[in-house]
């Protein structure tokens, strides 16, 4: 009961910031896909494929997802989460608005997806309980099971859009991450 009435609070923040991100930016750039627009029922295709392949509990709920423009552009989106190194950081995906402006649908769902997958491996790592301070020994993107379930997000989004670029560009996404930030 306390989970589902949470993922509808959390269902309902969404929505509002989706809304208010529509108006804040529609008259901004229409022709690029914002952050509002991303695809919401490909969004939990790949939050349940995730699950699954993580064996989550299935009422396991999203992270609050937000939108910021202070991510610098560079990181682009980011899992972050209070650790003993970090115990005042905030459970949350945090997307940047500049570093992502140029993202089509396909690169924004991949990348989202593998925030996901960061988050379901360390609930994983915490038997997935809601913690003050998070547990993270592991490295993720070098991990086998990291780098299988990313690899897997690339495929569902490419069953959706038939996009071959996007597909190229998806996978060297999960090898970059491995070769250039490995003990993240
Ligand atoms: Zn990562």
């Amino acid at each position: 009961m306390k989970q589902k009435s949470k993922h509808r609070l959390m269902h309902r923040l969404l929505q509002a910031i989706a809304g208010w991100l529509l108006v804040a930016l529609s008259s901004v750039a229409q022709s690029l896909v914002l952050p509002a627009q991303i695809d919401q029922a490909m969004t939990e295709k790949i939050w349940v494929f995730i699950k699954q392949e993580t064996h989550a509990p299935e009422n396991l709920p999203l992270p609050p997802i937000l939108f910021d423009d202070q991510v610098p552009k560079q990181a682009r989106m980011v899992f972050q989460f209070p650790s003993v190194d970090s115990p005042d950081n905030v459970l949350q995906i945090s997307i940047g608005t500049y570093g992502t402006r140029l993202w089509n649908q396909e690169m924004m769902l991949w990348a989202l997806g593998h925030e996901l997958t960061h988050y379901a491996l360390l609930m994983q790592e915490n038997q997935w309980q809601e913690k003050k301070i998070y547990e993270n020994n592991l490295r993720h993107h070098c991990n086998f099971e990291f780098m299988r379930i990313t690899r897997d997000v690339v495929e569902l989004i490419w069953e959706q859009y038939q996009n071959v670029a996007a597909r190229m560009r998806m996978y060297n996404e999960v090898h970059k991450s491995c070769n250039r930030q490995p003990l993240q």
